[in-house]
């Protein structure tokens, strides 16, 4: 961690989770040499790209799969592969699609800032549905048949955000809109563990799923991975790399992008600026290996006896603990650290600005602030930081 303080910042204690303003997951040593590595030769992007989407698609059950610079990243692009194809002329034109196929069905509900992934690729978005539950209006989610009656001859396709509660159900969605000949664009960024998400998403049917190789996968921040149909993962890689070369002399693998598919030889896509390190691949590779293969997995039980072991030095403040589990055996557990404010004579969001300020400063789970808990996640919290972090608590959590 030294380089840091070379530079001139302190290292935090990161009790937050993989976030991407904190900085992403904590690498494995493994994917760390895997990227020391790959720095130091050199291959062809196309065909270290084409590696990749065997790997991808065997872990996924796709087609095919690329590596991107992001969940974000492969979201803009698998809107640029649904908007354009195969048609070079297409991807020359992107982002602007006046006149082309241009509309992107979202249910409101699921709107959010990452919507400019997919507005950033020249999709406009249309929204169904209402969000009555949280306008307190209503207890209905967004329906299927929605989606259907906003179909016109602009749309290009459906672009949904995947979690375990999100409706409607996908695999529904996503058969009304292959029967309209409609594309759909997933986002499961952060839908992992459990691992097996990485094949029941895809077994939807969805055209293009994205994830992000930066979160529970522990590749580097700026990874992720983009799955599905092959001829818009064709495009997607197409949009993305560099395509600087002689036609005469360009053979990418044939599996992988099939040149007589194609309307031309594409120049740089739109994509270009979203353009993956082979450090980045090779990497990320190496962490879905090691997530896939249940590595992660004995780290659960130790998160769980420390934050345990936090609940019970706490048990004499004025605060209520409590450990919340998924019920898998693969994700991490959290503690909830619920404040009595009043005897504290703090908020939560005093004490969590306390923590941010000390040093190092430590970074708790700030979701549940409004609700006067702060959450500890485990995941990016170093062996060497439990004790200090543990006393901290401890101190800032005393009247
Ligand atoms: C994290 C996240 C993203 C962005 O993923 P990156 O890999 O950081 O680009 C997109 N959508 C959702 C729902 C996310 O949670």
């Amino acid at each position: 961690m030294s380089i840091y303080r070379e530079l001139g910042i302190e290292p935090i204690i990161n009790a937050s989770g993989s976030v991407t303003r904190l900085g992403g997951a904590v690498m494995p040593p493994e994917v760390v040499q895997a990227y020391v590595d790959a720095a130091q030769a050199t291959v062809p992007l196309e065909h270290l790209q084409a590696l990749a989407s065997k790997r991808i698609s065997e872990a996924t059950g796709t087609d095919a799969g690329i590596v991107t610079t992001g969940a974000a990243a492969a979201l803009t692009l698998g809107t640029a592969a649904i908007l354009a194809g195969l048609d070079a002329g297409k991807m020359e034109r992107l982002p602007h699609t006046d006149g082309m196929k241009n509309e992107f069905i979202i249910a409101r509900e699921q709107r959010s800032g990452y919507d400019h992934a997919v507005r950033a690729a020249g999709a406009r978005l249309v929204e169904v549905g209402f969000n009555e539950i949280i306008a307190n209006a209503g207890v209905r989610r967004t329906e299927v048949w929605e989606y259907e009656a906003a179909i016109t001859e602009k749309t290009a396709g459906i672009v949904y955000v995947y979690s375990t509660g999100s409706r409607p159900n996908l695999a529904d969605l996503v058969r009304m809109a292959h029967v309209n000949d409609i594309p759909v664009l997933v986002d499961a960024a952060g839908e992992l563990p459990p691992c097996e998400n990485l094949k029941a998403i895809p077994a939807t049917r969805a055209d293009v799923i994205a994830f992000s190789g930066g979160k529970s996968i522990r590749g580097p921040q700026s990874t992720g991975i983009l799955c599905g149909r092959k001829d818009l993962i064709t495009s997607a890689a197409l949009q993305m790399l560099d395509m600087d070369d002689h036609p005469e002399l360009w053979t990418p693998p044939e599996e992988f992008i099939p040149v007589s598919k194609l309307t031309g030889m594409p120049r740089h896509g739109f994509c270009r600026s979203m353009k993956v390190a082979k450090e980045q691949i090779v990497s990320l590779l190496k962490a879905l290996e090691l997530f896939t293969s249940g590595a992660y997995l004995p780290l659960v039980p130790k998160y769980r006896e420390r934050l345990l072991a936090i609940a019970a030095a706490l048990s004499n403040h004025p605060v209520s603990c409590e450990l919340i589990e998924k019920g898998d055996e693969e994700s991490p557990p959290s503690l909830e650290i619920r404040l009595d404010e009043s005897r504290l004579q703090q908020t939560a969001f005093d004490i969590c600005r306390g923590l941010r300020g000390g040093s190092p400063a430590i970074y708790v789970g700030h979701g549940k602030l409004p609700q006067k808990t702060l959450v500890l996640i485990p995941t990016c919290i170093r062996d060497e930081q439990w004790t200090t972090l543990t006393k901290r608590l401890s101190d800032a959590l005393t009247p």
